[in-house]
């Protein structure tokens, strides 16, 4: 399991958290919105979101189309930058990080999965599962594929390619390919959109047990049925996180 950084909030400008006991923050958004365009054209995807996401958490976030899910997760995943508010992983201020330490972050402590499952066709399952450890000097690179690829049940479809394989079984790569780096945050934008209902319960299924063995999810879905499955679910219309159930 990764070790996540402890906040702290005693510097000025930090989470404020102050009267909460000390835990494992996986990210915190304070006040975050995102506006694209200008003029008349201006979309107001986010608009004031908080968002705090503990470790071992397991949170679907449920909207309607439309309603940023996808901007949430681009912010959330370090790939886009709010236009307003304050964003924190790990205890540290996004805003504050240089592209080197954003790429660090993109790359070792959060692992995307996506409804298209962006494998390359050309190779194997094995080496694309591998692909997140060739940015870096990782030692026994094949055999942490490996490790993934059996911890998602295809232990027998390491040579096979994206082509030989099924919708679900494909999806299981990419979320092999997500935990090859052992992530703080596995991050799923609509996970089992392109999927049948049978591997979509597998795909699930999957993140469940991640999540049973301590792995921190955040599962973004437009489906109830999807989001009947983690055990805390956040609502988003219109760019705003609705309050939570109970
Ligand atoms: P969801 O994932 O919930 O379907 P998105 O986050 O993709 O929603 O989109 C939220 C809103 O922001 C939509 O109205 C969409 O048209 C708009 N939007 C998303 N990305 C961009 C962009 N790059 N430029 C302009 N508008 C965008
Ligand atoms: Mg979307």
């Amino acid at each position: 399991m990764a070790v996540v950084a402890l906040v702290v909030p005693a510097a000025a400008g930090a989470p404020s958290a102050a009267a909460e006991p000390m835990r494992a923050e996986v990210l915190r958004l304070e006040s975050v919105s995102k506006v694209y365009g200008t003029g008349a054209a201006t979309v107001r995807a986010l608009d004031a979101v908080g968002f705090t996401v503990d470790q071992g958490e397991f949170v679907a976030v449920m909207g309607p189309s439309g309603s940023g899910k996808s901007t949430l997760m681009n912010i959330i995943g370090c790939l886009d930058a709010p236009t307003d508010g304050r964003y924190w992983f790990g205890g540290e201020d996004v805003s504050r990080m240089g592209e080197r330490q954003l790429a660090h972050v993109r790359n070792r402590r959060i692992g995307f999965v996506f409804q298209q499952f962006h494998l390359l066709p050309a190779m194997p399952a094995w080496r694309n599962v591998e692909l997140p450890l060739l940015y870096r000097t990782a030692r026994d690179r094949k055999g942490a594929a490996l490790r993934a690829l059996a911890q998602v049940g295809l232990a027998d479809r390491v040579d096979h390619r994206p082509s030989e394989l099924s919708g679900g079984q494909q999806q299981r790569v990419a979320i092999a390919r997500a935990l090859v780096t052992d992530p703080d945050l596995i991050l799923a934008d609509e996970p089992t959109g392109n999927l049948d209902s049978a591997s979509s319960r597998e795909v699930l299924g999957i993140l469940r047990q991640l999540n049973v063995g301590g792995r921190t999810v955040v599962l973004i879905t437009h489906d109830p049925n999807v989001a009947a499955v983690p055990r805390r679910v956040v609502t988003m219309a219109d760019g705003r996180l609705r309050a939570e159930a109970a």
